[in-house]
This record gives structure tokens, sequence and C-alpha cells, in this order.
């Protein structure tokens, strides 16, 4: 199908539909966030019956995007996301590849008989779950892949303000946060999108006073332990750190307030990989972000559990399932990153 024929596709979904549910993955970042809510004010101000359903809650730190009609729209209690999903005829999983991301609320998702779009940008995206595909990896984020397509819906046709002021807002917020402030995945149709948004009236210095200069110390202090005293770096170049949730404790660090964390250690010059575990329970969150020419998506894969993009992949390991207790999550990513780093064919990206 062309892409003109999956837009026309998509429209006409959009249109039928009498109950549209949007779900994102586990864990959800501005990315997700942006998406997610983006499409779903557009979809309101159109007066479509539409929710967005979150695995677990939207970080505090995000909140300052969302103003209470969008707010409205999203539940993050796992009955309430459940009854909406099983009620809905059109069911748009977005800033994911594949149900198990949508952790608890897969098995609503996988029982559904509504349609299925995906709108996303990870790598390997499920082929044979969805009934339509917008899947494009080389871009900043899956705002941008929304971005693409709401400018060609014919209501829209190009006319970037009628898509909204609260979309708009969301979809810069999430361009943003994926690409680190445009330091990384930025490519000339990033850049454009931008342009167009600040165009058409967006405030990106909201944006970035929402992101960047809104946390609480507590996060300061918390990065002076990690870098002083966390982060091990090897000699073969991989920096990593474990924070177990006594260390969260000490600091009262919330969900959220270790964003950006990981991608730290990568301006050391040697630095080819970073690492980043953070302990919930009885599994450890993983976060790892690589240098262009090392591939984070395969170690993420290989080692923990999960996946992502080439460059900024994430997974988990489970204890005592993957590793026996906490203290032995930092010889595990030892041993398994020195042989990873040990063969070309499993570090180099292809
Ligand atoms: P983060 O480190 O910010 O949590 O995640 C970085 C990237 O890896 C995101 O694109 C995210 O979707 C992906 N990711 C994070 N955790 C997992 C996981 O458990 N499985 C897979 N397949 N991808 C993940
Ligand atoms: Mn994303």
């Amino acid at each position: 199908m062309s892409e003109a024929e999956k837009i026309h596709l998509f429209d006409s979904w959009l249109k039928e539909s009498a109950r549209i549910v949007i779900s994102t993955h586990l864990h959800p970042d501005g990315d997700a966030v942006g998406s997610s809510c983006g499409l779903a004010s557009y979809l309101k101000d159109r007066g479509r019956t539409v929710d967005v359903v979150f695995p677990d809650p939207v970080p505090d730190t995000l909140g300052f995007a969302m103003d209470p009609q969008i707010k409205g729209l999203t539940h993050s209690v796992r009955r309430d996301c459940e009854k909406l999903i099983s009620e809905a005829d059109l069911l748009i999983s977005i800033d994911y590849n594949r149900p198990d991301r949508a952790a608890e609320l897969e098995d609503a998702i996988r029982a559904s008989k509504a349609r299925k779009v995906l709108i996303d940008h990870h790598l390997n995206p499920d082929e044979n779950f969805y009934d339509l595909i917008f899947s494009t990896i080389e871009i900043s984020s899956s705002c941008e892949v929304l971005y693409g397509i709401l400018k060609k819906l014919p209501d829209i046709d190009g006319n970037v303000p009628a898509i909204g002021a609260s979309a708009l807002k969301l979809l810069m917020l999430g361009m943003t946060t994926d690409t680190n402030n445009f330091a990384n995945s930025t490519y000339p149709s990033t850049l454009q999108m931008a342009s167009e948004l600040l165009a058409a009236g967006v405030d990106r210095q909201e944006i970035l006073s929402g992101l960047y200069n809104s946390y609480r110390e507590n996060r300061f202090r918390f990065m002076g332990e990690y870098l002083s005293d966390k982060l091990t770096i090897t000699p073969y170049g991989l920096a990593y750190a474990v924070i177990t949730t006594e260390d969260l404790e000490r600091y009262d660090i919330r969900e959220g307030e270790t964003e950006g964390f990981v991608n730290m250690p990568l301006g050391i010059a040697e630095v080819r990989m970073s690492i980043f575990l953070r302990q919930e329970g009885n599994l450890f969150r993983v976060s790892v972000r690589s240098k262009q020419g090392v591939s984070a998506n395969r170690c993420a894969t290989m080692y923990f559990n999960g996946g992502g993009h080439e460059n900024a992949s994430g997974g988990r390991l489970a204890i005592p399932q993957d590793v026996e207790s906490a203290g032995a999550a930092r010889e595990y990513i030892e041993r398994s990153c020195s042989d990873f780093f040990s063969k070309d064919e499993l570090w180099k990206s292809k």
C-alpha cells in the first residue's frame, strides 16, 4: 500500500470509529506522552471520543505539558484502561513496536477485536499484529512520524496551525526529549518540523523550562553521587552504574528524575557505551546508550531482555532470574559487556 493510500485508510478509520483508544509504552517518556496526547488532542478537537491509556502513570516531570482537558483523557489505573481497550473499535499504539511493551495492558490489547494501528519509530515492528503500520526508523521521534501523518490528513492538508495549539506543543515536547534537545537523531526533516512548529506559534521556551529547569534539587545532589561514586569506566570504554532502591530512597528520587543520567558518560572521549541500571523492586530497569558505530540495540537485546533504537535502547533484568541479587548486577554487566566488546560482529553497527 502506498503512503497516500495508508493515510486515506487511516483517515477513514478515524472518522468511522465510535471509540478510539490510544496506548503507549511502559514508563512513558516525553515522546510517548507527546505523541499519544498530541493525537488525542487533535481528535478531541474534532469531536471524537478518544482516551489515552498508560501502563503506568506519567511522571510528574512531564505533567506540565498536559493542560487539564488533555489530562482528562488520560488513564493509568489498570482496570479502567482494560475496560476502555475492550470497548474500543480503533486502537492506536504509539511509540512502541510490539504489544508486550504495553506491559500489563498487553493481554487486553491482544484480546481486543478493534482495528489496530501502529505509529512508531523503533526497530522491528510486529508486522503480524497491526492492521496498519506507520513506522519510520530514520526519524527523530514518534511525534515526527505522527506529524507527517497529521499534515497529510485531508482536514489539515499542510495547514499546520489547524492541527491545534495544544497538539503542536505536545509534538514539540516529544521531538525535543527524544532527540535530547536536538543533539541526537536530528535529520533535515526534524529541523524542518521544529521550524514549522515555531512558525505556528509553539512556545519552545515554555517547553525547555518545563523539561530542563524545573527539577527538584535532590536530582542534582544525586547526580553528584552518581558521577563521583557510582560510575565505573572499563578499559574497553564501557561506562556503567547500578542504582539500588536504597540509593533512590536516600535521595528521595522519583520517576523521571534520573532522566538523562545515562547519556552523561558519553561526554567522555574514551566512553563508547553507557549502561544505567535502576532498581525497581525485584527488577532492574536498564538504559543503554552508545556512540555512533556501537550497537546499543544489540547489547540490550542480547543481555538485557530489551531493545529499542540503534544508539538508545532499554531493557530489564529480573532478580533472581537474570541476576542472583542486586549486588550481583555489576558483575553481570562486566561479564556480558566484556564478551560484547571482544567481538566486532557484536558491538559494531551494521
Ligand atoms: P530508556 O532508556 O529511555 O528507558 O529507553 C530508551 C529506548 O529503549 C526507548 O526507545 C525505549 O522505548 C526502549 N526501551 C526501553 N526499555 C525497553 C524494553 O524493556 N524493551 C524494549 N524492546 N525496548 C525498550
Ligand atoms: Mn520515541
